[in-house]
């Protein structure tokens, strides 16, 4: 039997997802914003994949996000978006190991 999983924001069941067992479900991903509120939308760049974050307002692309590992906020709760593997977008929220790679991007510049 699978085990079961929930979104980390509503707490309704998800499909499982080994790799990523901490998913924002499909209803709560639709609207992540930037630390200023401000609303992102995530792509992925072509068909074979990559990441892209431009502002929803502008379309404009949002470097920052770029830089910053794909920082957003979800009702509030920071979470971060990344390429899903076979295709699309996943968020998950934040936890240590990716803040801590923030921390080092950041630190870098
Ligand atoms: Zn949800």
């Amino acid at each position: 039997m699978q085990p079961k999983q929930y979104c980390p924001i509503c707490n309704n069941e998800t499909e499982y997802n080994q790799r990523h067992p901490n998913y924002v479900c499909r209803s709560c991903n639709k609207n992540p914003v930037d630390e200023n509120g401000r609303g992102l939308l995530f792509s992925n760049i072509d068909l074979s994949g990559g990441f892209e974050a431009k502002y929803a307002d502008t379309k404009e692309v949002s470097e920052n996000h770029i830089a910053y590992g794909h920082i957003c906020y979800i009702q509030g709760v920071e979470c971060w978006a990344t390429e899903y593997r076979f295709g699309g977008i996943v968020i998950e929220p934040m936890d240590e190991e990716r803040r801590a790679i923030i921390n080092r991007i950041k630190g870098k510049k």
